[in-house]
């Protein structure tokens, strides 16, 4: 029996703690960056786990992007080939329509040369193939259907969690608690960090329609009449995301399914008729919307990285980008320490240090995008038409060429440590 003092305002009871396990390094949450901490280290041997609140890894409505930086980790671990062996569709280029024809703002192929595209794979088969990859590690324990609900505490210091499964409580006691539970995270709330918090001007909703073969492959944009749109290639689907003003749902609900389906016929120029497929409102997910920072990312025992510490407008597609790089230098900065049990708030503040300043930048720019181009077009009641500056500005090496690089790489390459 524990007593647990629950600092998330929900009541304080005793709770039945059914076993206790320990490890070096407790994960939360299985995303792109608890899964890749996970196996990084796991293959430097270090007691890892790893736990998930779902019981697999679906998600409806999810960044399936693996963008060239993360494609090149994935080469320094030896599994670039293998992944690509998964059913994929490669994005080259990423184009917009506009009423002066196509602009391709980002073509992949003038930044890398090894990886000059974006994977676009399902999040799930990802998160399948890294979490298999870290079982053929011994230290390495993976916890599906693991809801974390509490830190364990001592003096000040984290010591591990409590977590709930269909069979009762039970406890992960480790040196170090990494919360990488997304944008919601339960971890940051209970450690009472406060996030900084900027408003995007939009909220997203989210449906399917149907793709055919010889569509185009990828990803398509569209933008102004007072919204955007945009498809992603899910190989037998489109994912379209339909960018509204922030706010506004209730209203578009009340206007009614083939009011918005018009809205979205007019925009969508290269198969207008496919939003016949949307015909009921349980087909829409709304998004709302985030960007937001923690001002600091560890305490003594606890770090937060990927979206727990800073969550990303889905502005640029990056989020999983940074997620997976924050997971990378976690790994490089902490290895030792943790192979020595004894992690300092020194070490945990390395790993902000090295990827607070790219996130700041990167955030920056999507809030300029935001402001810019993008509640431009929501103000809009015509398509959006790109400012002849900017189509040139497009054409000039090194320039022309950030878009690309940013969305490829991020602000900051980052390497996995092979010592
Ligand atoms: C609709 C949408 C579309 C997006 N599109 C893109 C895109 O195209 N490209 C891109 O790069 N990014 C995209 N993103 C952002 C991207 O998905 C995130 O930035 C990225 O997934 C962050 O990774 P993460 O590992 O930090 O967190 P997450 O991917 O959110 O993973 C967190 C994990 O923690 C688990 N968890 C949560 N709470 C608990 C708990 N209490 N106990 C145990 N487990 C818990 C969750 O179930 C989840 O599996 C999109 C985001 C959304 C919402």
């Amino acid at each position: 029996m524990s007593d647990s003092k629950r600092k998330d305002g929900v009541q304080d009871k005793a709770v039945k703690v059914v076993d206790s396990i320990q490890a070096t390094c407790c994960v939360v949450g299985a995303g792109p960056s608890g899964s890749i901490l996970s196996l990084l280290l796991a293959r430097r041997g270090i007691p890892i786990t790893l736990l998930e609140a779902h019981d697999d890894f679906d998600r409806d409505f999810r960044g399936d992007t693996i963008h060239p930086s993360v494609l090149h980790l994935m080469d320094e671990l030896g599994l670039a080939e293998r992944l690509l062996k998964l059913r994929h569709s490669r994005l080259h280029m990423a184009t917009i329509s506009t009423p002066d024809g196509p602009i391709t703002f980002a073509d992949f192929s003038r930044v890398d040369k090894k990886f000059p595209f974006i994977m676009m794979v399902p999040q799930a088969h990802f998160l399948e193939f890294i979490t298999n990859e870290a079982k053929q590690y011994p230290g390495f324990r993976l916890l599906m259907g693991a809801s974390v609900q509490e830190l364990i505490e001592d003096d000040g210091i984290v010591r591990g969690v409590r977590y709930r499964a269909d069979d009762g409580w039970h406890e992960v006691r480790a040196t170090l608690t990494v919360g990488a539970d997304g944008r919601s995270s339960r971890i940051r709330r209970l450690a009472e960090f406060e996030p900084i918090k900027t408003s995007p001007p939009m909220d997203i909703l989210w449906f399917r329609i149907p793709r055919k073969p010889d569509d185009p492959e990828g990803v398509l944009g569209y933008l102004g009449r007072g919204h955007g749109l945009v498809l992603l290639d899910r190989l037998t689907e489109w994912q379209v995301g339909f960018i509204i003003i922030k706010g506004s749902y209730s209203q578009i609900r009340a206007a009614g399914l083939e009011a918005l389906r018009k809205e979205i016929a007019g925009l969508m120029t290269a198969f207008p008729d496919r939003i016949e497929h949307l015909q009921d409102w349980k087909q829409v997910s709304i998004l709302s919307v985030e960007s937001s920072r923690v001002p600091t990312w560890y305490k003594p025992g606890l770090l937060l990285i990927g979206d727990a510490a800073h969550v990303m407008s889905p502005v640029g597609g990056v989020g999983i980008n940074y997620a997976i790089q924050d997971a990378v230098v976690a790994a490089n900065v902490l290895t030792e320490s943790l192979k020595a049990g004894q992690v300092t708030t020194d070490a945990l503040a390395e790993v902000q240090k090295q990827r607070e300043l790219p996130t700041k930048v990167i955030q920056w720019l999507q809030a300029q995008g935001q402001k810019r181009v993008i509640t431009a077009a929501l103000r809009s009641n015509q398509p959006l038409s790109v400012p002849w500056f900017v189509r040139l500005l497009l054409h000039v090496p090194f320039i022309g060429d950030l878009p690309a690089r940013l969305i490829a790489h991020g602000v900051k390459t980052v390497h996995i440590n092979q010592s």
